[in-house]
């Protein structure tokens, strides 16, 4: 069995994205704009694997999403429901769900 190792989670405010990285990097900066200015960490998670940021979300998760959203938890608890979701990308999973109309 793989042996799980920490990441840390991070948010870049400038294009509402959501990476993981190894905790062993000092300045982190962003997959998309390239800059540390606006990366906020999110979270500490152990992985198995490197982190892939743009997965797929499964039917569970969005189960998850979708009763804890009904229930009035906020996004920053269902993320912690989750493992390696941020509150951004649960906020960006219900609009998509919403457009489907998987909610209605
Ligand atoms: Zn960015």
């Amino acid at each position: 069995m793989p042996k799980k190792k920490p990441y840390t989670f991070f948010w870049c405010r400038d294009c509402d994205q959501d990476f993981a990285v190894s905790t062993e990097r000092k300045r982190i900066y962003c997959p998309l704009c390239g800059e540390h200015f606006y990366v906020e960490k999110v979270k500490d998670v152990w992985m198995e694997r490197p982190f892939n940021y743009k997965r797929p979300w499964t039917p569970e998760e969005d189960e998850i999403v979708i009763v804890g959203r009904k229930q009035g938890y906020s996004y920053q608890e269902i993320s912690d429901s989750l493992l390696a979701r941020t509150p951004q990308s649960v906020r960006r999973r219900l609009q998509e769900l919403k457009k489907k109309e998987v909610m209605a």
